[in-house]
């Protein structure tokens, strides 16, 4: 039939499915280097991303957080002039920073450079939302792709709101505005005193906003060891941010002007703007899971160790609940590249897909060994996901930086726990450095294995001290050679030492 020049009886034609070989949904962080180094490894790739390709971390997270928070240090730093170097005025400006992150950081929120960084890598690009119609099958919009190889899903989180009385509906921020934001409000209410939420806290402060933070649990950053969470509650209040633990939002109202934020007992807050940072949540209900037989009222999608959701289905990213961070993300994807590749592979050569066997030397091997001569190379196996030394870092000053278990977590995997605390004053470098040198270091150790099992840096550079103890934990590193290392002097790091001798 046709109607106007257009032929309905194709539009509702079904969609014959087109073949490729790998089709992945979602280009954020994790899904760009699945598909675009598929691609490069001369694999048929269709990527589907329905918003900007490259995720959340360059446009509304890890990059824009930290220009802010770069602008934000270097104003605490000028206050920190005073009784050190002479006298310094400080005037704050919001405009530089904006101007940064909507030029430098995000292109005004525009991915075109990372969709032609994808295509010109060889995939092929289609902007909508993919979702599964069984086995290696995925729509998006009226197109239906059959993946040979299989399907990658890398469609990450978005924030959690929590289910508050009067809070849908009000002009609250997420992550995503508190980024965008060009002038900074007079006041600001912070609801999470999680990592994210005091990142953006203490820089909002350092620029003259007067905070508010509410935070439900009985201390800030509560994942990590309450020893940081008091040194950054007490970093971030001498910044002039309230913190408010314990404390149950209830209700929240806003009269066109200003929100009222009520907690449990009958506690008030007030500000011009409301930022909810209370987690973030995968949407698993949106990507057709049943008919591939996953469970999609799950919070997130388990993965085995290959990434592997189901036989041919993986996955990347936040959405496997394994730890939310551009690194973990990166880390899967090298691991989802490999294992693709070994069953391109074998594919290709006629073996079994399905088999466990041996990968080309890594995933860059193999990458290399395909696209040069289509399926041989040397033995390698597939890489395995190991979280143990789990790297994370809250970058407020002092960053707090932290890997594998804390104390509590040790314990209550009744392990024979060790402790070791040093504080950063105490060290040299500490003294020297006076003004802005709290922190701390501390050492969590399996008596049993001679190892540590977990450790945590607080300090001006936290994060990059707390590299030299993820080694440790990753390589299972004996504690009596990492107490008969040679401590450079006088670095922060040789607070490491200084904990590692106290160990009890
Ligand atoms: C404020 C903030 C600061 C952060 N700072 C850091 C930091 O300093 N260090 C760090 O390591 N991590 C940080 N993170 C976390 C980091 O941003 C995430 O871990 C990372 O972006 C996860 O990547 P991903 O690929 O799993 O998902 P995302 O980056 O969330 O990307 C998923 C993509 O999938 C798309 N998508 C979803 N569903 C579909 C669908 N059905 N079809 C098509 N497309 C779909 C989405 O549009 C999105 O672009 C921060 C996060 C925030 C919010």
């Amino acid at each position: 039939m046709v109607v106007g020049g257009w032929d309905l009886g194709d539009a509702v034609r079904v969609a014959e499915p087109e073949q490729v070989d790998v089709v992945v949904v979602g280009l954020g962080v994790g899904g760009e280097e699945v598909a675009g180094r598929l691609a490069e490894a001369g694999l048929s790739v269709v990527g589907i991303e329905r918003n900007l390709v490259g995720g959340e971390c360059p446009y509304w997270g890890c990059i824009p957080s930290k220009m802010m928070i770069r602008a934000a240090n270097a104003l605490a730093e000028a206050r920190r002039v005073d009784g050190l170097a002479g006298t310094a005025q400080v005037r704050p400006d919001w405009a530089p920073v904006a101007k940064r992150i909507r030029e430098e950081a995000t292109d005004t929120w525009n991915d075109r450079v990372a969709v032609e960084r994808f295509t010109g890598r060889g995939g092929r690009f289609v902007r909508g939302s993919g979702r599964l119609e069984g086995p290696g099958r995925v729509r998006v919009g009226d197109q239906v792709f059959q993946a040979r190889y299989g399907v990658v899903l890398g469609t990450g989180t978005r924030p959690a709101v929590p289910p508050i009385d009067g809070l849908a509906g009000t002009p609250y921020w997420t992550n995503r505005e508190a980024i965008e934001v060009e002038e900074l409000p007079e006041s600001l209410l912070v609801l999470g005193g999680g990592a994210i939420g005091l990142e953006l806290s203490q820089v909002f402060a350092r620029f003259g906003v007067r905070v508010t933070v509410v935070e439900a649990m009985d201390r800030v950053l509560a994942v990590e060891e309450p020893e940081a969470s008091e040194v950054a509650a007490a970093a971030l209040r001498a910044d002039g941010v309230e913190i408010h633990t314990g404390v149950r939002a209830e209700r929240v109202d806003h009269d066109g002007e200003r929100f009222t934020l009520r907690g449990a007992g009958g506690v008030e807050f007030t500000g011009e703007r409301l930022l909810v940072v209370t987690g973030r949540r995968a949407h698993l209900d949106e990507l057709g899971l049943d008919t591939v037989g996953v469970d999609a009222s799950q919070r997130y999608l388990p993965v085995d160790d290959r990434m592997q959701v189901t036989d041919g289905l993986w996955a990347v990213g936040d959405v496997t609940g394994e730890g939310a961070f551009t690194h973990v993300a990166m880390y899967q994807a090298a691991i989802v590249i490999a294992d693709l590749l070994d069953r391109a592979r074998h594919a290709r050569a006629g073996a079994d897909p399905s088999g466990t066997a041996s990968v080309v030397g890594g995933a860059m091997g193999a990458a290399s060994a395909l696209s040069a001569s289509g399926s041989s190379g040397s033995a390698g196996t597939v890489p395995r996901a190991d979280y143990r030394a789990l790297p994370r870092v809250t970058f407020t000053d002092p960053e707090v930086g932290a890997v594998g278990l804390t104390e509590e977590q040790a314990r209550a995997r009744g392990i024979n726990v060790q402790v070791g605390f040093s504080k950063l004053a105490d060290s040299t470098r500490g003294w020297i450095h006076r003004v802005g040198d709290e922190g701390f270091i501390k050492v969590v150790a399996d008596a049993d294995q001679g190892v540590l099992i977990g450790a945590t840096s607080v300090g001006p550079a936290g994060g990059e001290v707390l590299s030299g103890l993820v080694v440790a934990v990753h390589g299972a590193v004996p504690v009596s050679q990492l107490r008969h290392m040679i401590y450079a002097y006088p670095t922060f790091h040789r607070a490491i030492e200084a904990a590692l001798g106290n160990l009890h």
